[in-house]
């Protein structure tokens, strides 16, 4: 069957009165964002539903894989449309319909909505009419009202809907509803998916990863753009702060105990991150964080880290295992690139044996060896800092 239009189904829990319509605005947004690549849609709202409709040839693979980025967007029906009302017509365009598209079906019911009063049958009767038309239509097809295996919906608007297909959308909230969050976005494999996770409430993402050149390559650095532009196919487009993190790592490594090395630069990482989540009006920061996956991630360490920050910090991947990061990051693409191995800047000046159970007195201690140099050296990294709008691939 060769569709021209899909019906797009989103969860409405939540989302009454002024929040429904800012909502939906915003699912339209992203959808014509989403459609820009694959062909020219009309994307428009009708009665609480919101409609794609082709206006030239496209591929419909490539549109609903674009759909499938949008988030808002529980299901996605391809559906047919048509113009004319005539009963006689509507029962033959629907026989048709479920021969070509289920032709081995055993089951179905129509599920009939008539919002146009104009036509002479009421609901059930057009349920009931429609369903005769497909009975003759598809060999040994029976009805089923309590458990089809097609559910063949027929509209009656300002023109006529059939559908029967929904694919799964990536559901969450679209984005643009829920304000702006800067994420910490290493070379990983949990970042990306934090990102990923926390756009998926709606919250707009901007990013910063520090870089140690030399320590750290350029092919590290363009991995984590490489990240950054999967995470856009989701997220739109993302500012990405590139920092450069060496003189301020050196500095720790020469005056602070080595066995809290990883503390103490988490803890200079966050404040600079901060300082550009604020610039941004973020009003949050995400890492890809897990509670025990490395030393610097035992809940006592992850409070010391957090001590620094006054945004708040979400942490969406915090109970996951990793396994269950690697599912996330396989199914939105970013695994393939996060695996590559290229070092990133954490793993040059890592301790052997760094504290499981820092101590955050000690750490300020420590940190004490650095009052002379560090307020320059956040200055100049921060000053330092490349920009760059990356878009989605
Ligand atoms: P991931 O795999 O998520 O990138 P990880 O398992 O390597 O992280 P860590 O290196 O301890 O774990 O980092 C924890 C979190 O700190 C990361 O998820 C990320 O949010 C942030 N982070 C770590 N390194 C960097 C970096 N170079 N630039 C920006 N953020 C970083
Ligand atoms: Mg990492």
């Amino acid at each position: 069957m060769e569709y021209k239009a899909f019906l797009i189904k989103y969860a409405e829990i939540g989302i009454k009165g002024n929040n429904r319509y800012m909502f939906e605005n915003a699912l339209v947004k992203q959808m014509k964002f989403a459609f820009k690549g694959v062909g020219k849609f009309t994307v428009r709202k009708q009665s609480g539903r919101v409609f794609a409709e082709a206006q030239g040839e496209f591929d419909f693979d490539e549109a609903v894989a674009a759909l499938k980025t949008v988030f808002g967007i529980t299901g996605i029906c391809p559906v047919l449309i048509d113009e004319n009302k005539d009963i006689e017509h509507l029962g033959k365009i629907c026989g048709d319909y479920m021969k070509e598209e289920h032709p081995d079906a055993k089951t179905f019911k129509v599920f009939a909505k008539r919002a146009d009063k104009r036509i002479p049958l009421n609901s059930m009767e057009l349920a009931a009419e429609m369903g005769g038309y497909v009975l003759d239509a598809v060999p040994g097809i029976k009805v089923d009202v309590h458990n089809p295996e097609v559910k063949l919906t027929v509209e009656v608007r300002d023109k006529v809907y059939i559908y029967s297909k929904v694919i799964p959308g990536p559901g969450g909230m679209p984005i643009g509803t829920n304000g702006k969050a800067m994420l910490c976005l290493s070379g990983g494999i949990d970042s990306p998916v934090a990102g990923w996770m926390i756009a998926k409430r709606g919250v707009r993402i901007d990013a910063t990863y520090f870089h140690a050149p030399p320590y750290t390559s350029e092919r590290a650095k363009q991995k984590v753009v490489d990240l950054a532009k999967k995470v856009a196919r989701y997220a739109g487009p993302i500012n990405l702060h590139i920092v450069n993190f060496t003189d301020i790592q050196l500095a720790i490594y020469e005056k602070c105990p080595h066995d809290e090395l990883t503390i103490i630069m988490r803890r200079y990482m966050m404040k600079i991150a901060e300082h550009f989540a604020k610039q941004q009006d973020c009003l949050a920061l995400i890492t890809g964080e897990s509670i025990g996956q490395v030393a610097s991630q035992t809940i006592h360490n992850l409070a010391i880290t957090n001590e620094v920050c006054e945004l708040p910090v979400f942490r969406p991947c915090i109970g996951m295992d990793k396994q269950e990061i690697v599912d996330i990051a396989e199914e939105i693409d970013t695994y393939e690139t996060s695996i590559l191995p290229f070092e990133d800047c954490c793993t040059i000046f890592v301790a052997k044996h760094p504290v499981t159970k820092g101590d955050l007195s000690r750490i300020k201690k420590s940190e004490r060896a650095l009052d002379d140099v560090i307020d320059d050296l956040m200055k100049a990294a921060i000053e330092s800092t490349e920009i760059m709008y990356v878009k989605p691939e």
